[in-house]
C-alpha cells in the first residue's frame, strides 16, 4: 500500500527517527509535516533531515495577530517556496477565538495566506474549527486549485459543498471516536477523501500521543464506511493525494524510484 500523511505535526515530536520507521513499515511513503507559527525553520530542517518528510508552512489562525509573525511567515514562504510542498495550516478557529474584532483579524489574514497560495500555485492546508461554513464561503471566493481541508470539524453539508468547488478532506485517526467525522466520510465521495494524521494530536485512543503510522487507522475506517477492500481505498486516497500535491510525486519519483501514473 501507498498511503500518505498529508499533514502532521512531526518536526514537533521525538524520537523522530522510530515515529518515521514504524509509519514506512505501515506503508507510509510520505508525511507532510505543517509548521503552524515560528516553527517553520524546524519543519524545514526536519523534512530536509529525514526522508520521507515534506514541509508545509503556515500559520494557525489563533497567531493571526502577531503581525510580525505573519510577516516573517509569508516572508519565508516566499524564499523557501521550492522547498515548500504546501501553504498551511492557515484558516479559521471561531472555537478558542470569539470576539468579532479578531476573527476579522483571522479572516484577512486568512485571504492573504489563499493569495499567496494562489501566486506561488501551492496547495493550502486548511485548519477550520467551528468556522465551516466560513473557511468555505471565504475559499469559494477566490477558488484557488487545490485545497486540504485538515480534520474538518464542520457539517457534512458544508463538506459537501467544498467537495463540490474540488476541495479534499483529510480524515484523521480520531474518525474511529467521531460520529462527525463518520458522517462526513460517508457524505463526500472517496474522490474528496484523503488521509492525515495531524500526529501527535487526534490519535485513536483520546489522550493518547498520535503518529503517521495511524493512517491506517483514518484508511480502514473509510473502507469499512464505503464497503470497499482497503487495498482499493488506498489507491483511489493515493491518486486523489497527488492529484493535490503533485509536487510530492516528483519527489516520490527520485526518492524511492516509484513510478507514479
Ligand atoms: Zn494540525
Amino acid at each position: 500500500m501507498r498511503l500518505v500523511d498529508v499533514h502532521s505535526h512531526i518536526h514537533m515530536m521525538e524520537d523522530l527517527e522510530n515515529v518515521i520507521k514504524r509509519a514506512l513499515q505501515s506503508g507510509v511513503v510520505a508525511i507532510v509535516t505543517s509548521s503552524e507559527g515560528d516553527d517553520y525553520e524546524k519543519a524545514l530542517e526536519v523534512s530536509r533531515k529525514f526522508s520521507p518528510v515534506f514541509p508545509s508552512i503556515g500559520l494557525h489562525p489563533t497567531k493571526a495577530e502577531d503581525s510580525s509573525l505573519v510577516e516573517r511567515v509569508i516572508e519565508f514562504i516566499e524564499d523557501h517556496k521550492d522547498e515548500i510542498v504546501a501553504v498551511g495550516e492557515v484558516g479559521l478557529d471561531y472555537y478558542r477565538v470569539r470576539e468579532e474584532e479578531r476573527r476579522k483579524v483571522q479572516r484577512e489574514v486568512f485571504k492573504r495566506f489563499i493569495e499567496l497560495a494562489i501566486d506561488l500555485d501551492k496547495p493550502l492546508v486548511i485548519h477550520s474549527r467551528s468556522a465551516g461554513k466560513y473557511c468555505i464561503e471565504i475559499l469559494a471566493e477566490y477558488k484557488p486549485k487545490r485545497v486540504i481541508m485538515h480534520a474538518f470539524d464542520g457539517s457534512y453539508k458544508y463538506a459537501k459543498r467544498g467537495a463540490m468547488l474540488g476541495f479534499k478532506f483529510s480524515v484523521p485517526p480520531s474518525v474511529v471516536r467521531s460520529q462527525q467525522k463518520k458522517n462526513m466520510v460517508k457524505a463526500l465521495p472517496l474522490s474528496a477523501l484523503l488521509l492525515e494524521s495531524d500526529a501527535p494530536a487526534l490519535a485513536p485512543v483520546k489522550g493518547e500521543k498520535n503518529e503517521p503510522a495511524n493512517v491506517v487507522v483514518s484508511l480502514k475506517t473509510i473502507a469499512e464506511i464505503k464497503r470497499m477492500p482497503v487495498e482499493d481505498v488506498a489507491e483511489i486516497l493515493f491518486k486523489n493525494t497527488l492529484e493535490t500535491l503533485p509536487e510530492l510525486k516528483r519527489f516520490l519519483e527520485r526518492r524511492f524510484l516509484i513510478i507514479v501514473i
